[in-house]
């Protein structure tokens, strides 16, 4: 099993020896910003790497919103992304599943999403697998509650989606994690990745704040469980820098190499 951690991307390959992840994560712009991601002169070591290379999109894309001011530049930003991660050869672009206003038609968020699909193709296609990832918070979110994400998936029909599954934002967003994996699968057919975190907050909280594995609210044999049923890659998205990733890391190594949970 792959494991690795979202990491800084000045220079990742490093970031990764540093940890003995087996992959990395990172942002090719200001998660925060708007920017379009700039060309990188790591390209080719990226390339050539062992290391796997997964990129997580910026957090202000909202493909979902009906606010044109933030859905038209994120569907650009998100195509933009896809086409810069296909460049330094990553598996995947992690996006967030991204939410509507309150008071607006959670239906048109789903159907915006299909638009967003239909747009890149039309594009050539976003060239890398776009993993939609569930969130922990908000009334009005795509892809918190396994009933909404079944209904994106439902809107997505006919397009090749990937699901990245948070552990945190699960049990945040109030989806019990104990067979968590079979109920996700029923949905999306799907996991291409995990990001394996615990919460330092409660069941239902509806708030991320990612903790160390063996830390926060989650019963960490359970996090060690449904790390296994999953049988995907594993990225990390903890707290503690290269001491707290690379503890993570080990920690899983060790559980999940054993035969017994
Ligand atoms: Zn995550």
């Amino acid at each position: 099993m792959r494991i690795g951690a979202h990491v800084d991307p000045t220079d990742p390959l490093a970031e990764a020896a540093i940890r003995t992840a087996d992959a990395v994560q990172f942002f090719l712009s200001d998660p925060q910003g708007w920017k379009a991601p700039q060309p990188r002169e790591d390209v080719d070591r990226l390339r050539a790497s062992d290391v796997d290379v997964y990129v997580h999109a910026p957090y202000v894309v909202n493909v979902a919103t009906l606010n044109n001011r933030i859905r038209i530049p994120s569907r650009k930003l998100l195509l933009g992304h896809a086409t810069a991660a296909t460049e330094i050869g990553a598996r995947g672009l992690i996006v967030h599943g991204g939410h509507v206003n309150a008071g607006d038609d959670l239906a048109k968020g789903f159907d915006n999403w299909r638009k967003t699909f239909a747009y890149a193709a039309e594009q050539g296609g976003f060239g890398v697998p776009v993993l939609i990832e569930n969130t922990a918070g908000g009334d009005n979110a795509c892809a918190r509650k396994l009933d909404a994400l079944a209904r994106l998936w439902d809107a997505l029909d006919g397009y090749d989606v990937g699901f990245c599954l948070d552990t945190c934002h699960a049990h945040a967003g109030g989806e019990e994690l104990l067979d968590l994996v079979d109920r996700v699968k029923a949905v999306t057919g799907r996991i291409d990745l995990i990001h394996a975190n615990n919460s330092k907050d409660a069941f239902d909280s509806g708030r991320d704040r990612h903790d160390n594995l063996a830390d926060g609210t989650i019963d960490p044999e359970l996090l060690v469980a449904l790390i296994r049923a999953a049988d995907a890659p594993v990225i990390v998205e903890t707290p503690g820098g290269a001491d707290g990733q690379g503890a993570d890391i080990a920690f899983l190594r060790q559980h999940l190499g054993g035969t017994s949970a």
